[in-house]
């Protein structure tokens, strides 16, 4: 591996700057039919053995962000189920199969998180597939860009809240009965809850409640053992960005705005996720970790 994470570059020439072209794809997106591909560490995350037997479930872990941590949490050593909508079958299966080539167990669990039977029925899938759990990811989310209040319905309203933070409640009540002490709850949020995007009105509220619902259950949860912390990606290059999460015109620029000067890949996301998993993180709790190209945050 030359490119992996842990060889010594330089970070603003790692990745070139990409200008992808204007493209659209059915809600929820296609890693296969992004232009360009993004690298989810395929050929370039390198284990070391940190999370040597664990047991993760990670929602959105088909494409993307989740992708990314699916395949570096199989080569840290963890057996890893993914939650995904039934339309990404494609995306999840290529996951699944690079996840059971490191002899590590794949699960593959297609589930609309937006309800909260489903959701319950997702741990319960999860734990008995993999004989428990000690990590779960809350990284499934949904974003559509609208350029006015008056433009988002109350449907989208409505799902986008039960997707990005009404699962993560729901999800984290299902899994408490099984996570032992040791054990990490991570969910991802966004930049967006400390810079709202003026197009992403509803998804930045969720973003901000995701903060707010890390930070308070992580009090609740530290004397039991469990660490609860969330990551907060900047622009990073994943479908959800070409199936209506942006206006098209500002695709081709996507991320060029950063101090870093370029969009993230989501391999590059990876090695925070990992630390917040494995026992290296102990005494971090409640912590969110912003993985963005330089952009101040509170
Ligand atoms: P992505 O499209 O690859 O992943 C999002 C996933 O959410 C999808 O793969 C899909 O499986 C899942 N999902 C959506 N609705 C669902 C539903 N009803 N039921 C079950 N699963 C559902 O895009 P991504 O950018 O990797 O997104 C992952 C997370 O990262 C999201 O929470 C997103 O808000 C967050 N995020 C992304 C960026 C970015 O720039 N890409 C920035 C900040 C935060
Ligand atoms: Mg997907």
């Amino acid at each position: 591996m030359t490119n992996d994470q842990l060889t010594f570059q330089n970070p603003v020439t790692r990745y070139p700057k990409i200008e992808p072209p204007k493209q659209d794809q059915p809600e929820p997106g296609l890693d296969a039919d992004l232009k360009p591909h993004a690298d989810h560490g395929e050929d370039t995350y390198r284990g070391t053995g940190r999370l040597e037997g664990r047991k993760a479930l990670i929602t959105g872990g088909d494409s993307g962000i989740g992708a990314s941590v699916a395949i570096a949490f199989a080569r840290e050593g963890a057996d890893v189920a993914i939650a995904y909508l039934p339309s990404e079958e494609e995306d999840s299966q290529r996951i699944a199969d690079l996840i059971t080539k490191e002899g590590k167990k794949a699960v593959a669990l297609p589930t609309d998180v937006s309800s909260a039977q489903n959701c319950r029925d997702l741990v319960e899938a999860a734990v008995d597939e993999l004989g428990g759990l000690d990590i779960l990811v809350n990284n499934a989310g949904k974003q559509i860009a609208q350029e006015s209040i008056e433009d988002i319905s109350d449907e989208q309203f409505d799902e986008t809240f039960k997707t990005n933070i009404y699962a993560m409640f729901w999800t984290v009540k299902a899994a408490l009965t099984h996570l032992q002490p040791g054990s990490s709850i991570i969910n991802t949020t966004s930049v967006n809850a400390y810079l709202p995007s003026p197009t992403l009105l509803d998804y930045a509220t969720t973003k901000g409640a995701i903060n707010n619902f890390t930070k308070g259950l992580s009090q609740q949860l530290a004397s039991r053992g469990i660490r609860v912390n969330a990551v907060a990606p900047g622009p990073f290059w994943t479908p959800l960005q070409v199936s209506d999460g942006q206006p098209k015109d500002k695709l081709p620029k996507f991320g060029t705005d950063t101090p870093i000067g370029r969009a993230g890949q989501p391999t590059e996301l990876a090695p925070a996720y990992v630390f917040l998993a494995s026992s290296e993180s102990s005494y971090v709790m409640g912590e969110t970790l912003n993985v963005n190209g330089g952009m101040p945050t509170p």
